[in-house]
């Protein structure tokens, strides 16, 4: 039993609580189904995070450290504001428990990435399981002790979108987007027994308004921009334009990092390379400028860039990617910095209809000639491309897949990877009518450039995921493990793609 008596508890669902050492880790760990055993889960994939002895979070997803410092900012006691784990949390619940807040990218498995996975690989998720288990472990306690729950997060629209299902996990507040503005008022409302709003939506960024973290962020994730505002249909950055956090602010987040003995950390941003900029243009003195300052920051082996865009990249010369490459290996040389980027489909057509944004400053040029250029650039500048690819779009022909199977071809002759994932739709209206692309509406055409992604990957993920590993610190032992089980995972992915290839010559 933890000594603290803490008003609010804040907690992240399991599969982003876990204690991941690179980002592949934490991708991985969030994307599995019961497809894989429980226990395989818990030991190897998404081991658990440790708590101080009274109950702290040694790291916390980056959404619940924004929380805590923006309470702690408004005038929170430490001791009154607490970042925990699942295991932890019924420790730290009792009468003294005013406000859960509860965090999930996925928390109903409707994310497009984590859907294609459920398609193929059958099974629950286990963001969404988990999530069920821990607000429904809640239940009793809530009932006895009268708390609020709060739930937020990357996912908190697909709560929005089924109010009925978040009433039954006992959730009071349903809140989306950033926390800094509307946040700590409503805390202090329900602290005070005020009948909160069962929604809240925050549509800005509020770069402005962040605080700095009090602790250590999962994975290491050091937040840089905030929003993306290319207009993506699918995405709920889409219509939020981009803001930037101050470099101050950025680097003390790095040092506390760093001070909790985190080596390897990650970009969180949806475009790096648009750091510093206004609208789609980049800023290069502005983003040299930052890393320069990280990179004098000791103790840092290197950062992982999660995401960035095809049109900002494009924008850079080679000297001028080579140099960012230079500036963002510190201790240890990563062989693999990999930059994971979104294709989406080679048609022009399609991206423009449903990207309008993605084009940036090149509007009226072809898009797979722009991949191509990006890949060899990116390549040439010591970056490795992994790129995304979205399955079923609406208005999707056939000669749409195959234009997209001719890029896969000219990619797979180079060195990146490539994940396609089967579109789903984020607005209400679309998802009820069924546009969302499954299993049962896959031609043989999709299943062959899904396949071709795939024999990509099964060659060269391995290495980028045991480089990444190597460079966080990640032990021998563990690597191997998981080198071991990514094997067996590759022939089991190819026996799905006989299965479904079966089926679809049935149908
Ligand atoms: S470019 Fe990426 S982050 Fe930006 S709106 Fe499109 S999908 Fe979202």
């Amino acid at each position: 039993m933890s000594s603290l008596r803490p008003a609010i508890v804040l907690v992240a669902d399991r599969t982003l609580s876990g204690q991941y050492r690179a980002l592949f880790e934490g991708i991985f760990g969030t994307m599995q189904t019961t497809s894989v055993p429980e226990f395989m889960m818990r030991r190897l994939l998404s081991p658990r995070q440790p708590t101080d002895e009274s109950g702290r979070a040694t790291a916390a997803v980056l959404g619940l450290r924004r929380v805590e410092s923006a309470l702690l900012a408004e005038g929170f006691a430490r001791a009154d504001v607490v970042c925990t784990t699942p295991e932890t949390l019924p420790s730290l619940i009792g009468p003294w428990t005013k406000i859960v807040g509860f965090s999930s990218s996925d928390p109903l498995g409707l994310a497009m990435s984590n859907s294609t996975t459920v398609n193929f690989c059958g099974g629950r998720l286990y963001t969404e399981l988990w999530t069920q288990r821990l607000l429904e472990s809640l239940a009793d306690a809530k009932r006895r002790h009268g708390f609020s729950i709060v739930a937020g997060g990357g996912g908190a629209w697909q709560l929005a979108q089924n109010p009925q299902r978040a009433r039954q996990l006992g959730i009071d507040v349903i809140f989306e987007g950033f926390f800094e503005r509307q946040g700590p008022a409503l805390f202090l409302d329900i602290l005070a027994g005020r009948t909160p709003p069962a929604h809240v939506v925050e549509s800005q960024p509020l770069a402005a308004l962040a605080k700095p973290i009090a602790g250590a962020s999962a994975m290491g994730v050091i937040e840089l921009s905030r929003g993306c505002g290319k207009g993506c249909e699918f995405c709920t950055s889409g219509h939020r334009a981009m803001e930037h956090l101050p470099p101050a602010l950025i680097l003390q987040d790095l040092r506390t990092n760093v001070a909790a003995g985190i080596s390897a950390v990650v970009s969180g941003s949806e475009d790096f390379f648009r750091y510093g900029s206004t609208g789609s243009r980049v800023n290069f003195a502005a983003l040299t400028g930052l890393l320069e300052q990280m990179r004098r920051v000791e103790g840092l082996s290197f950062m992982q860039i999660d995401h960035a865009n095809i049109s900002s990249v494009l924008q850079l010369g080679l000297g001028e990617l080579r140099e960012v490459r230079r500036l963002l290996s510190w201790g240890r040389a990563s062989e693999y910095l990999w930059v994971n980027m979104g294709i989406e489909s080679a048609s022009t057509e399609l991206v423009t209809r449903h990207c309008p944004g993605k084009f940036g400053p090149f509007a009226g040029r072809d898009w797979a000639g722009m991949v191509l250029e990006s890949a060899d650039l990116m390549q040439q500048a010591g970056f490795f491309p992994v790129y995304s690819l979205i399955l079923g779009l609406p208005g999707e022909t056939l000669t749409d897949i195959e234009q997209t199977q001719r890029l896969v071809d000219h990619l797979a002759r180079t060195q990146a990877v490539i994940f396609p994932i089967f579109y789903e739709p984020i607005v209400p209206e679309s998802r009820q009518q069924g546009a969302g692309f499954t299993l049962s509406k896959m031609r043989p055409e999709h299943l062959r450039l899904f396949q071709s992604c795939y024999e990509i990957n099964f060659r060269l993920v391995p290495r980028l995921f045991a480089d990444n590993q190597a460079c966080a610190g990640v032990s021998w032992a563990k690597r191997t493990l998981v080198q071991m089980l990514g094997k067996s995972e590759v022939m089991l992915w190819r026996r799905r793609f006989g299965r479904i290839a079966r089926q679809i010559a049935k149908s």
